[in-house]
Parts: structure tokens; C-alpha cells; sequence
């Protein structure tokens, strides 16, 4: 199967062979050809297939096949759940889009408004926007939505579990309701698909790995030991084995940034990623991270999510993630591109019903083994670690969250913890 197979256009192709790809990905094979027919797409497809030519060629070809409009309205709409997979989805559409007459934006918030609005003002075929930077901007009367031929959700679950089912549901009333819809996501939940039915009209589905299974090339271990010898650990096997391009994900945002510390002590480079973050010290760490002037980038999974590393050898999950699904979303990020990745879990004692879990959903039971002086505790409890804080699932990355956090107490429900919580929210979009 090539490119031109697929029926993409010539200059299409020559922005694909600029990018260096020979042949398409199986998820840019089975999504291209009905999303050039017009045709609604449901696919399921992680970050690392190659989803975002999947979907961005095909809207490219149908845009600039149709007829230009002088005025240059919003024809397509990408909504992404974070900033960072905004900004990799408006580089893609960029470089597709190098030799055809097509102008595109990207919006998010956390930076100044300004010269976003200045670039949609000039006229643009496409926008890629993160929610609440789109609404916001919708409501100042800067932009309109109402010309909007092609709407693509990008990592639909992710987008759900952040908590902007809401800002969906207001976006999807600004735009005509004759339009084709195409929906990425990596998991498919009950929610999931009743998000899709709303929005998908007969749609084709597609995949491109087996619902929640975790890629073949990823060695996946877990390390048994006690909590206190996390830290010791993470160091002596990067040290050990001379590991040059880690990527750790903690449960918490404090979490992160105590690790990055300990890192830093141990004379080994590393920056923290997270909502907590601005914009700029996440490019940044993201930038030093890529170019190897950092060597460890620790970050919590909504920050992690949309982050395209290329051929990232080792990921270590420092704390293994409450929800099973996280663990396929960030294991996902070694063994890309056909490249072979490892994947280590530190797993103490209190982790372990989430680990059963992890193990029900990926199908399989993961390779354990203890390393000598860093057993686990024999006499630590195996209650589960409290999501406390206050915090959702999301630790606080999202916003407005529809569903209750299943460590909702009564003291946090107060309204200026509210309060915070939602501005908190808004930064991090
Ligand atoms: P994505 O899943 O969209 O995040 O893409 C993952 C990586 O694969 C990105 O670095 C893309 O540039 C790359 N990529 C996408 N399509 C292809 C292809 N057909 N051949 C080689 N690399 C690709």
C-alpha cells in the first residue's frame, strides 16, 4: 500500500515524502480512504500510530479539492485535550500542508490571546484549539465556528476524562450540524461511545491495534519494592543501566517535582512536566528533553498525554496509575515507530489491587522481579493508596469535571476550593 494509492493529492505526497514517510501507517490505511469519501470516522488508534496524518492528510485533500472561499472561513476544527497535543497537531497540519494553498491556526490557553487572534482575524482554513481557549475566544466575538465543514476530536477519552463533556457539547451547538466528524481515541469506554453516538453520524469504524492492548514491541517488567526505595531505585537503574532518555510518570504533580529534585541531587538531568507548569517551562523542558540536554523528564499523565517523542527507549512508572487504561496510554509512549521500547513499573505494596487491574486489562501477566536491596516491605499494607487532596482523577488538570472524583470529600467541596479548583482548571487549558 503507498500514499498515492490512497488517492491523496499531488502535493500531498510530496509534503508526505519531505517528511520522509515510505509507507502509510495501518491506521492511515483504513481511516484515509472513508474520510475522503465524506464519510463520519470513529477510530481507535494511540498516539504513536500515526493517527494525526491519519485524520490531517485526508482533511487537507477535501479542503483544498473544494472550492477556496474568499474570505477564508473556519472550514475544519480540531479540538484537542492539551495544550502540548494542540501544538503537535498545528505543526503536523503545517508540514502537510506546506504546498497547498491552505492557512491554519492553533489556539490554546496560558498565553497572551493576542496573536492568535491577530492570525484568525487574517483568515484561516483550519483551526486546531484546545477548549477553553476556543470558547473563550467564541465568546468575545472573535471567531466563528459556523462555517465549519469538518470537525475532527482528537483523543476523545482524554478530552472525557479532563472534564470538557460540557465544553463539547457547547462547542459541537456552534457549528452547522451538516458537517463530517471524525473521532480519535485511544480507549473506547460506555462513555466513550455515547459520546460518539452523538456526535458520529453513521460512522465507519476503524482501528489500528486491538482495543487496549499493549504494543508487541514494548518489554514490559515490574519491580516489587517498598515505597521508601522508589527514589533509590529509579536512580540506580538509570545509573546502572546508563539510561540516556527516561520518561517517568508519578501520580502527582508534588510527586513530580520531588522526584525531579532527588534526580537533580543524584547528578542526573531532569526537568518536571505538569499542569502546574507554564507554557513556556513546558516547552521547554519538552525542547531540552528532545534535543538529550535533559535526561529524565518526569510528568504526570495528563501533561504526558500528546507528546510527541520519537523512539523513546525507557519509560518508568514510578507509581503505577489507578486507572488501567493510563497504563496503555503511557506505556505507549516507548516502541514507537517499530522502534523496541522497556517499560518498568516500581510497584510498593499499597499499589497492588491496581496492578490486578492493569494486568486484567492488558491481558497478560507482567514479568516481576526484585532487585537485590530493594525488596518490598514485608509488613506495608495492601490498601490501596488514597487518591486524596481533593483532587480528580486528573490532578486538577481539567476542568469542570461531570463526574464526582471518587475521593470527594466534604471538606473539599466547599465553594472557595471550588473556586480555586476551577480557576486552577482554566490555567491548565
Ligand atoms: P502520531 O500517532 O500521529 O502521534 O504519530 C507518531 C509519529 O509517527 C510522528 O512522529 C509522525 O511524524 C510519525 N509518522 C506518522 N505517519 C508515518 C508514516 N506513515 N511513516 C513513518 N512515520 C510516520
Amino acid at each position: 500500500m503507498s500514499f498515492k494509492s490512497l488517492g491523496l493529492s499531488e502535493n500531498l505526497l510530496k509534503a508526505i515524502s519531505k517528511k520522509g514517510y515510505e509507507i502509510p501507517s495501518p491506521i492511515q490505511v483504513k481511516a484515509i480512504p472513508p474520510i475522503l469519501k465524506g464519510q463520519d470516522v470513529l477510530a481507535s488508534a494511540q498516539t504513536g500510530t500515526g493517527k494525526t496524518a491519519g485524520f490531517t492528510l485526508p482533511l487537507l485533500h477535501l479542503l483544498s479539492e473544494n472550492p477556496k472561499h474568499k474570505f477564508r472561513p473556519i472550514r475544519a476544527l480540531v479540538l484537542t485535550p492539551t495544550r502540548e497535543l494542540a501544538a503537535q497537531v498545528y505543526t503536523n497540519v503545517k508540514e502537510y500542508s506546506a504546498f497547498l494553498d491552505i492557512k491554519s491556526a492553533v489556539i490554546f490557553g496560558g498565553v497572551n490571546q493576542k496573536p492568535q487572534v491577530a492570525t484568525i482575524r487574517k483568515g484561516i482554513d483550519i483551526l486546531v484549539a484546545t477548549s477553553g481557549r476556543l470558547l473563550d475566544l467564541q465568546n468575545q466575538g472573535l471567531l466563528s465556528l459556523k462555517r465549519v465543514e469538518i470537525f475532527v476530536l482528537d483523543e476523545a477519552d482524554r478530552m472525557l476524562d479532563m472534564g470538557f463533556l460540557r465544553d463539547m457539547e457547547r462547542i459541537m451547538k456552534l457549528m452547522p450540524p451538516k458537517r463530517q466528524n471524525l473521532m480519535f481515541s485511544a480507549t473506547f469506554s460506555k462513555d466513550i461511545r455515547k459520546l460518539a453516538n452523538g456526535i458520529l453520524n453513521h460512522p465507519v469504524r476503524v482501528e489500528a491495534t486491538p482495543e487496549n492492548s499493549t504494543v508487541d514491541a514494548i518489554s514490559q517488567k515490574i519491580h516489587r519494592v517498598a515505597k521508601s526505595k522508589k527514589t533509590a531505585l529509579t536512580i540506580k537503574l538509570i545509573s546502572d543501566g546508563n539510561w540516556q532518555q527516561v520518561l517517568i510518570f508519578t501520580r502527582t504533580k508534588h510527586g513530580a517535582n520531588r522526584l525531579t529534585k532527588k534526580l537533580i541531587g543524584a547528578g542526573i538531568t531532569a526537568a518536571a512536566i505538569h499542569g502546574n507548569k507554564s507554557q513556556g517551562a513546558r516547552t521547554k523542558a519538552l525542547a531540552g528533553f528532545k534535543n538529550a540536554t535533559i535526561r529524565v523528564m518526569v510528568a504526570t499523565d495528563i501533561a504526558a498525554r500528546g507528546l510527541d517523542i520519537p523512539l523513546l527507549p525507557h519509560v518508568i512508572n514510578y507509581e503505577i496509575p489507578n486507572i488501567s487504561e493510563d497504563y496503555v496510554h503511557r506505556i505507549g509512549r516507548t516502541g514507537r515507530a517499530g522502534a523496541s521500547g522497556e517499560a518498568v513499573s516500581l510497584v510498593s505494596a499499597d499499589e497492588t489491587s491496581y496492578l490486578r487491574s492493569i494486568e486484567k486489562l492488558v491481558g497478560m501477566k507482567i514479568p516481576m522481579e526484585i532487585i537485590e536491596g530493594y525488596e518490598p516491605d514485608p509488613n506495608a499494607s495492601t490498601e490501596p493508596v488514597k487518591q486524596g487532596g481533593g483532587r480528580n482523577r486528573n490532578r486538577g488538570e481539567g476542568r469542570n469535571s461531570s463526574k464526582k472524583p471518587k475521593a470527594y470529600t466534604s471538606k473539599q467541596s466547599n465553594s472557595s476550593n471550588k473556586k480555586k479548583s476551577r480557576n486552577r482548571n482554566r490555567r491548565a487549558n
